[in-house]
């Protein structure tokens, strides 16, 4: 608590006499941990954070959504998800309102549960929903690597699986998005390295924090980014050195290295985005529902006043949204932001985006 107060009068001694200051929280489970731990509210007033792209299932679009819809329909399917993607809306339909219809959709906890699934259903085609970042993406390659070495013939992966660095890119080349540093997601980058991330500061002259998830882990980073903004200096800061190495987690690089390949992504609200998703390599097709049995999927153009996309890129808060808190609650979510746990407009909601002061 000690240094927790510490590190509150630091941010507020560092903010002191500067511009209005834009901080981007990149990851969707830094977002949450700032509403719940109060962060926003003791923050000096000229120091904003905004909620960036990193919610899985935010930046998901509604093709992936409805191509899950379509294989969850299909006889002797079973879709395997994590549950925060059932509710998610697709062009017409949900994962949650077919599951009524009588799709078999189960939510599991780990990629590694349908290896059993499969064995379970031997007459079944079990596909699971692989969306995340580099943090989930190891366990479902090694999902893919079990289904292998056991002779799997019905596990499948539906892949919308995506790396954060390139959409940093994209975001720094954006003039509406406007930030003056990065608080980095402290679980991609035990993945990737911290080293990952030294073309933030180096191409972009941009300041960064790499930081853990605890409130004091929070402000720690924060308060870096200020420093570096007090002295003139752009760097990537190791805020949570005890669990990330400057060349990250080589083992799971190798993994991914040797299921997936790099490719173009599309992401909701931001487009495609060059190198910026991973495909199974070609030894690996045969675990690819795509590719063993594609499916064509008419995407129903929807006009909908959800601004998720402008929300995701940190253009505007939620509340900027004319259905936030109105038409678009989390029992009656419009959008993916309202949906997922992780999810800025979800967060906004529950836990509001007031100030306070001591
Ligand atoms: S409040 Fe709802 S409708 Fe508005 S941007 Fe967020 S998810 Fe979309």
């Amino acid at each position: 608590m000690a240094d927790t107060l510490k590190l509150v009068k630091k941010i507020s001694r560092l903010a002191q006499g500067k511009h209005h200051l834009r901080f981007m929280e990149v990851c969707g489970t830094h977002t949450v941990a700032i509403f719940r731990s109060g962060i926003r509210q003791i923050l000096p007033d000229n120091v904003e954070l905004v909620s960036g792209p990193g919610c899985p299932v935010c930046v998901t679009n509604d093709d992936y959504i409805d191509k899950a819809i379509a294989y969850a329909r299909r006889k002797n399917f079973i879709v395997a998800t994590f549950g925060d993607m059932l509710k998610v809306p697709g062009s017409r339909s949900s994962l949650a309102a077919v599951t009524a219809e009588g799709a078999d959709v189960r939510i599991v906890y780990s990629p590694l549960d349908c290896v059993k699934l499969a064995e379970e259903n031997p007459h079944k085609k079990i596909i699971f929903l692989a969306v995340g970042f580099e943090t989930t993406a190891p366990t479902a390659a090694a999902t893919v690597l079990a289904a292998q070495s056991r002779g799997s013939k019905n596990l499948f992966m539906l892949s919308a699986q995506k790396l954060v660095p390139p959409a940093l890119r994209l975001l720094l080349d954006d003039a509406a998005v406007n930030v003056d540093g990065f608080l980095l997601p402290g679980h991609v980058a035990v993945v990737i390295g911290a080293n990952a991330f030294n073309f933030l500061p180096d191409e972009f002259n941009i300041p960064s924090a790499i930081g853990g998830f605890e409130a004091e882990e929070i402000l720690s980073a924060l308060a870096s980014l200020l420093e570096q903004v007090d002295d003139g200096r752009a760097e990537v800061s190791n805020n949570y050195r005890s669990v990330v190495k400057s060349e990250g987690n080589v083992a799971a690089q190798k993994i991914l290295a040797q299921v997936y390949e790099v490719t173009d992504a599309d992401w909701r609200g931001m487009g495609t985005i060059p190198a910026s998703g991973l495909k199974m390599r070609d030894e690996f097709a045969a675990f690819d529902i795509e590719r063993v049995e594609p499916v064509d999927v008419k995407l129903v153009k929807k006009k909908s006043a959800c601004r998720c996309g402008e929300v995701l890129r940190g253009v505007i808060k939620p509340t900027d949204c004319p259905l936030f808190g109105k038409a678009c609650k989390p029992l009656h979510a419009i959008g993916p932001c309202m949906v997922s746990v992780e999810g800025v407009c979800a967060a906004w909601f529950k836990y509001g985006g007031g100030k306070f002061s001591f």
